[in-house]
This record gives structure tokens, C-alpha cells and sequence, in this order.
């Protein structure tokens, strides 16, 4: 990995004009008092940005962060030019770049720095996609906070952090980010850093829903997509926050890209999706899922006090399985999907199971989580196969149960939990169920096994070898509607409300 050494270099001028703007108080009244660093970005034209920070703070080590990119061996770092830093008395500090999107000062902490950042990302395929990273799109800039403000992660969590742009005129800002007059005001360098934002002449929407304001926009090559998604805009805040009883930060902000790939990335309270370009409508059910499922993960780790996840893979079986499968079941009761790609969705999560046993052989689902991109279909396939059985299993006695199993474990105070302390949890409001099932899916379940236990519950599975699934719903049977995956769609109940 090359490493990359950024000297020194002290422009009179330009440092007398820094140290007027960075003199400025930071701590100028009580209200103000906790703000940690403040950031002003200026686009000086041809893709470049001026960033300038002053910090509270002696800081010593920067970062951005740093993502594989095939022509980019330095990562989002190679888009950071001249960077510079100072002391408290305006003296020139050394920094030098360490490695994998780090920065160290050498002698003595820095209190300001000042750097240009070039928008040059499109010239790098990103192993995680360009939404983890950044792109320009029509006359717009979208980032990710981490590849464009060098920051240090170790300042205090809920830290005031303010930033100022200075921009052209027809250019507007799109941000998750409060605004407070000018400035935007961000809560600890996490918001700052894994939140993504736009700059430039696209126009985002903003809905109200309940207490969320949900900001979106769109590259224009995918603008048909996003008027497809309204609905799901419309609708899904609303059915995620009645399912955990809670949502996330009061704005969420979501930008559309265009790609030759679909996929999406969450942040904090932003996420952003890149779809296939030129659209195609059979691709629909694909795009409104990954979006569906990119906003369930926001629900699920930030509402109440979030799921908290200790590192490693061995709950991903439960983040991205259970994550799939709620995404189908409050799509499907929000009316998003009807009843033959709700059976079709279905039978994919069965098929994925099936075919990640004979993909992952002899993995167990906590394992295989430590290499997740090898057992995805294990992982994602097995995880949502619990969720179904469980919520199969749970639904024949309350329809709510399943739902308020999940809604304890987003009540523990954030503590990080790994894939057992998960099952703990739900066995403590499933009488033991969770780990049951849990069990037998990681041991190995048949397909004809599957199919017994879902008979009961109103879901027809039939199968032949491993690859082929169909699934039917049985009639409704009082509480039990497996079309509804249990539980009551928006269109019955605007129905019984107008009765
Ligand atoms: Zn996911």
C-alpha cells in the first residue's frame, strides 16, 4: 500500500486570512459552549473544494475513511491535496499521512487545518460502490461525510460540530444536517462523518411523515424511480415506525444515483441508492426491496435506542436475515406488494436458504458472518428463514408477539450485542422459541421440513431439489392471514375504519 507523505508548505497570506477567520471565538456564549470543531468548505470551481477547520480540541490524528478502490491504491486520501495544519498560536504543525485514510500530526497537536479536496472519485471503482465514497452527477456533487471531512472519531460522541459552505449562487445543499441560520449543525463526528450529503443544482422533495422529515434526490438519468417511489416514501416511515413503535432522527435524507449496478448504502440518518441506468421497469420489484430494506436498517438501529451490534459477523444472520424479511412483511402490508410478489419474495428467501447450505457446507450461520460476502446466501437466506418461522410459529397466537420480541431488543440501552446475546433476548419473549428455531435452521432444515411447519401457518410451501420453491396462501383464518404475513394490510384497514 503506497504511502503518501503531504509536506508542509506556509503561505503567509494565505495563513493571515485563516487566522482572522479561525480567531473568531468558537465558545462565544453558553448555548455554544460544547462545540468542537467548526468546518467551513468553499467550491473554488473545476470539481475543487477549499475546507478549512478550526478544532476545540488539540487534535493529532485525522481521518477519513478508506475503502478498496481498483486505480485508487490510497483510497478517498487521494482526493486530499495541500493539506496543512497549525497550533493554537498559528504555528505551522507537521502531518504526515500514516496509512488507510489516517493523518497524525508529528510534533504538536493541531487546533486548525486546511486542505482542498478534489471531487475526482469517478475516476476509482470502489469495491463498495461509488454511494459509500462519492460522485459527481449532472451539476451536482454527492459525498459521504468520511471522504470529505478529515476528522477525529475520538472527539466527544454528541460534540456540537458547525459547518458553514460557501457555494455558487443556483447551488443548494441537501443534508440530514440541522441548519441554525447559515450554519449546519451536526452532533458528534459520527453524524458528521457517516452521513452523506449533496451539493450543487439538483432540487431535493421533502414529505412530513408523523415527525420525520424525509428529504430525497435524485440523479436525473433515475428520476422516473424516484417518482416510483413515492409511495414507498409515503407509506413505509409510517408502517416502520407503528412496528418499533419509535423512529429514527427527525430528518432522513435519501439520494438516488445512477449506476450500472443496483444496490444502496445506509448511514446514520441518511442513505443513498444507485440503480441500474437506463432504468428498467421489470427492475422495479429489485430497487423498491433494496430501498425498502436500506430504510428497515435505519429503523431498526435508531429507533428507541437502536440494536446495538458488537463487531463482528456473528449476528448478521439476524441484521440483514430478519432485516429481509420485515422489509417484505411491512411491504406488503403497506400495499407495496401484492399478493403474487409477496408469495414470489417468499419462496426467494426458502430458495436462498436452500441454496446457501449447499454454497456455506458445513458453516454454521454465526460463522459464516465473519466471511459474509462467501455465505451471503446463508446468511441473508437463513436469517430471514428464523424470522419466518418464528413469526409463523408466534403469529398463531398473537398477532403481535413476533413484533414485540423484536421491539425488547431495541430497548437495552444500546449495548452492543453479538448473535447469542440476540437469541437471549428473544427467547425472553418467545418462551425459548428463538433459540429452537434458531437451532434447527443452523443444523439444517429440509425443504419438506419447512413446508410441515408452515403448512399450519397458512403458507403452501412446494419444492423440487434445492433450487425450485413455489409458495401459496391459504385463506384467511381469523387472525390468521399468512397473506398478510399475519398481521392487518393498510387497504384492510382503511377498509375497516370506513365500515
Ligand atoms: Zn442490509
Amino acid at each position: 500500500m503506497p504511502r503518501k507523505r503531504i509536506e508542509m508548505k506556509v503561505n503567509i497570506t494565505r495563513l493571515m486570512f485563516f487566522v482572522f477567520l479561525f480567531t473568531q471565538p468558537i465558545f462565544c456564549s453558553a448555548e455554544q459552549s460544547s462545540v468542537i470543531a467548526r468546518y467551513s468548505v468553499k467550491y473554488v470551481g473545476n470539481d475543487r473544494f477549499s475546507v478549512k477547520a478550526a478544532f476545540a480540541l488539540p487534535t493529532s490524528r485525522l481521518d477519513l475513511n478508506h475503502h478498496g478502490a481498483v486505480g485508487r491504491p490510497g483510497g478517498q486520501a487521494s482526493s486530499v491535496y495541500e493539506l496543512k495544519a497549525f497550533d493554537s498560536h498559528n504555528n505551522p504543525v507537521a502531518i504526515e499521512y500514516k496509512d488507510e485514510g489516517t493523518w497524525r500530526t508529528v510534533d504538536a497537536s493541531a487546533r486548525r487545518i486546511e486542505y482542498e479536496l478534489v471531487a475526482d472519485h469517478d475516476s476509482a471503482i470502489w469495491a463498495a460502490g461509488k454511494e459509500e465514497v462519492a460522485t459527481k452527477f449532472d451539476a451536482s456533487y454527492y459525498f459521504v461525510g468520511d471522504a470529505f471531512f478529515l476528522v477525529d472519531y475520538d472527539w466527544p460522541k454528541t460534540g456540537r460540530i458547525h459547518l458553514n459552505f460557501e457555494l455558487p449562487m443556483s447551488w443548494r445543499l441537501a443534508s440530514p444536517w440541522r441548519t441554525d441560520g447559515d450554519t449546519l449543525v451536526v452532533y458528534g463526528p459520527d453524524a458528521l462523518g457517516r452521513n452523506a450529503f449533496v451539493v450543487g443544482n439538483a432540487r431535493s422533495r421533502t414529505q412530513q411523515v408523523g415527525q420525520l422529515e424525509l428529504t430525497w434526490l435524485a440523479d436525473e438519468r433515475v428520476a422516473p424511480a424516484a417518482r416510483a417511489l413515492a409511495p414507498l416514501f409515503e407509506r413505509l416511515p409510517l408502517a416502520y415506525s407503528s412496528f418499533w413503535k419509535g423512529s429514527p432522527d427527525q430528518q432522513l435524507s435519501i439520494f438516488l444515483l445512477s449506476d450500472n449496478l443496483t444496490d444502496g448504502g445506509a448511514f446514520k440518518n441518511s442513505f443513498a441508492m444507485r440503480l441500474d441506468t437506463p432504468l428498467r421497469d421489470s427492475e422495479q420489484p429489485i430497487w423498491m426491496h433494496t430501498m425498502a430494506h436500506e430504510l428497515m436498517h435505519i429503523w431498526m438501529d435508531q429507533s428507541n435506542d437502536g440494536i446495538g451490534r458488537r463487531e463482528g459477523g456473528s449476528l448478521y444472520w439476524f441484521t440483514e436475515g430478519f432485516t429481509d424479511y420485515l422489509t417484505i412483511k411491512l411491504m406488503r402490508q403497506s400495499d407495496l406488494l401484492d399478493r403474487t410478489m409477496t408469495a414470489q419474495r417468499i419462496a426467494n428467501l426458502i430458495r436462498r436458504y436452500a441454496v446457501g447450505r449447499r454454497i456455506s457446507v458445513g458453516t454454521g450461520l454465526q460463522a459464516a458472518g465473519d466471511r459474509k460476502h462467501e455465505n451471503w446466501e446463508l446468511i441473508y437466506g437463513g436469517g430471514a428463514v428464523i424470522a419466518l418461522l418464528l413469526d409463523a410459529e408466534l403469529s398463531a397466537n398473537s398477532p403481535v408477539a413476533f413484533r414485540d420480541m423484536l421491539r425488547h431488543l431495541q430497548h437495552q440501552g444500546g449495548k452492543p450485542l453479538d448473535g447469542n446475546a440476540i437469541l437471549n433476548l428473544m427467547d425472553e419473549n418467545s418462551a425459548g422459541r428463538a433459540s429452537a428455531v434458531f437451532r434447527e435452521v443452523d443444523t439444517g432444515l429440509t425443504l419438506g421440513k419447512i413446508r410441515e411447519r408452515l403448512y399450519a401457518a397458512g403458507i403452501h410451501v412446494e419444492s423440487f431439489a434445492s433450487d425450485e420453491v413455489y409458495v401459496e396462501f391459504a385463506e384467511c383464518r381469523q387472525l390468521l392471514c399468512a397473506d398478510s404475513l399475519w398481521g392487518q394490510r393498510r387497504s384492510e384497514a382503511i377498509g375497516s375504519t370506513l365500515k
